[in-house]
């Protein structure tokens, strides 16, 4: 199943692809988290990356499509893959079209998890990361005394550079702009699922499940 997971920041795209990913056996790969560790690095793609990553913009497609591209041509995606966070432009929707169509290949879904704005807003300014145990977490969740502290392992609790306020209102504007048509691209082609991602992670994911249907495997 080659699948793309569609849908603007803090829509739980990632938790949902993890999941999916885990219990079909296929690899999520996420641009973000790969772009997240080469900026941690000292990488000529973490220099490349990181301002734009800080400022909540969009890197650029010739750099995005080569990450992408190398990515996929790895082993453990030629039986499939879930892509969590490309394509994020036309051009790069173009270019993943490009990259199966080389292998004779195609996609088969895209999921595309909708979440309104100000739902959205409310969830990235509240996210916090666990250093230790990678959990994710929302302030609005936890009570005012926990909000410091991992309620799981109980290490620190650290906010994305990104989920800032100006950078997340900016990652949203972008979103708007530059990725949101590429729902109508997709829906033309037959290809989209349009999934409800209000609830909890568990109703989202069986909204998923329901979507998928035997043709997309
Ligand atoms: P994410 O974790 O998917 O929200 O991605 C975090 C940041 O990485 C984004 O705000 C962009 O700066 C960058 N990024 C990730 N994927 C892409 C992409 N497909 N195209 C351009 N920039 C990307």
């Amino acid at each position: 199943m080659r699948t793309v997971f569609l849908g603007p920041p803090g829509a739980g795209k990632g938790t949902q692809a993890v999941r999916l990913g885990r219990e079909r056996g296929l690899p999520h790969v996420s641009t973000g988290d790969i772009l997240r560790s080469a900026a941690a690095s000292a990488t000529t793609l973490g220099e490349q990356v990181r301002g734009y990553m800080e400022a909540g913009d969009l890197v650029p497609d010739e750099v995005m499509n080569a990450v992408v591209e190398e990515r996929l041509r790895q082993s453990d995606c030629m039986d499939g893959f879930l892509l969590d966070g490309f394509p994020r432009t036309r051009p790069q929707a173009e270019a993943l079209d490009r990259m199966l169509a080389d292998r004779d290949r195609t996609l088969d879904v895209v999921v595309y998890v909708d979440v309104p704005q100000e739902e959205l807003v409310r969830r990235l300014s509240g996210r916090r990361l666990c250093v230790e145990c990678g959990a994710n977490l929302n302030v609005a969740d936890l009570a005012e005394s926990a909000v410091e502290r991992c309620p799981k392992c109980g290490a620190r609790l650290v906010q994305r550079t990104d989920d800032e306020p100006e950078t997340v209102s900016n990652r949203l504007e972008v979103y708007e702009q530059t990725t949101a048509p590429l729902v109508e691209y997709y829906e033309q082609r037959g290809l989209l699922r349009r999934i409800d991602g209000l609830g909890t992670p568990e109703d989202v994911y069986r909204n998923i499940l329901a979507a998928l249907t035997p043709t997309d495997e």
